[in-house]
């Protein structure tokens, strides 16, 4: 590690007194936003960079993006250590958060990693740390199997092939568009639906009893990609043989990876005791 940042910080010297001298010259003169370029004829090198983390802030650890900034001694730290540490390089104390570290900046970009779902298909590929933003919405994200005591998981499409195959069962099919009466017992806790196809996306709505009432939500089993089964839904109850009747909906379903069975937060229809009369 610290021979890496030695060599880094002699190369920011070079680049910030002016002399974007590299012989592989490969970026525009030292402009607030460097972009990378290539010349045709210029072979694209490329090598493997062992240590990944040496891409990582040492102080917060979290992947480095630009700006980078380097004290007088070389030490690095991110934009937003340098504002947390009040300017102050952790290592040695002098002055950090003026200077950029233009080379580290380059190098950061330069590094292309996989998508961290390459193993489940996933052929994307980005310059380091992007790769974490990406994997929030790749549709290539696991996502586990509702069923209980099945551990299965999968990116979402193969999972709903799995349940179908697995789990499916002809009544726990819905239709978009349509109205999909579903019964949940006081004893259930989680009913699964499938979209009317092998391949139809899943649905988990859920009961939580608490002291003064019951929590409903309504989950799809995806990731959050775009696109990924969006759904829209209208949940509404109404008491047997009572007057009144109670909404909720989303014009956006909330999407989830793994049904979870702690009350939620957000996204929920209350129903209170009182309104209840035995089923939900
Ligand atoms: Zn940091
Ligand atoms: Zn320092
Ligand atoms: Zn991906
Ligand atoms: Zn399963």
């Amino acid at each position: 590690m610290t021979s890496f940042q030695t060599d880094m910080s002699k190369n920011a010297e070079q680049v910030i007194s002016g002399g974007s001298s590299s012989s592989h010259s490969v970026v525009g003169e030292g402009t607030e936003d460097d972009e990378v370029t290539v010349t045709e004829e210029e072979e694209v090198r490329s090598g493997t960079l062992l240590e990944l983390d040496l891409l990582d802030c040492p102080v917060c650890c979290h992947a480095l993006t630009t700006p980078i900034f380097q004290c007088d001694n070389g030490h690095i730290a991110c934009s937003s250590c340098c504002v947390n540490l009040r300017k102050k390089c952790p290592s040695c104390t002098l002055p950090i958060g003026v200077y950029r570290c233009r080379i580290m900046e380059r190098v950061v970009e330069a590094v292309m990693v996989p998508c961290p779902n390459a193993k489940h298909g996933c052929t994307d590929k980005f310059s380091y740390g992007k790769e974490l933003v990406h994997e929030k919405e790749c549709s290539f994200a696991l996502c586990y199997c509702p069923a209980p005591s099945c551990n299965y998981a999968v990116p979402c499409n193969d999972l709903y092939l799995h349940y179908y195959d697995k789990h499916g069962r002809s009544w726990d099919r819905f239709t978009c568009g349509d109205i999909n009466v579903v019964w949940l017992e006081m004893s259930d806790e989680l009913f699964v639906l499938q979209e009317r196809s092998r391949d139809g996306a899943l649905v988990a709505l859920q009961r939580f009893e608490e002291e003064t009432g019951v929590y409903v939500t309504v989950n799809c089993i995806a990731p959050c990609a775009p696109g990924v089964s969006e759904f829209s839904f209208e949940l509404s109850y109404s008491p047997y043989g009572a007057p009144g009747f109670m909404s909720f909906g989303l014009y956006k379903m909330s999407r989830i990876q793994k049904v979870s069975f702690e009350t939620p937060d957000k996204d929920f229809m209350f129903v209170p005791h009182y309104f209840l009369d035995g089923r939900l």
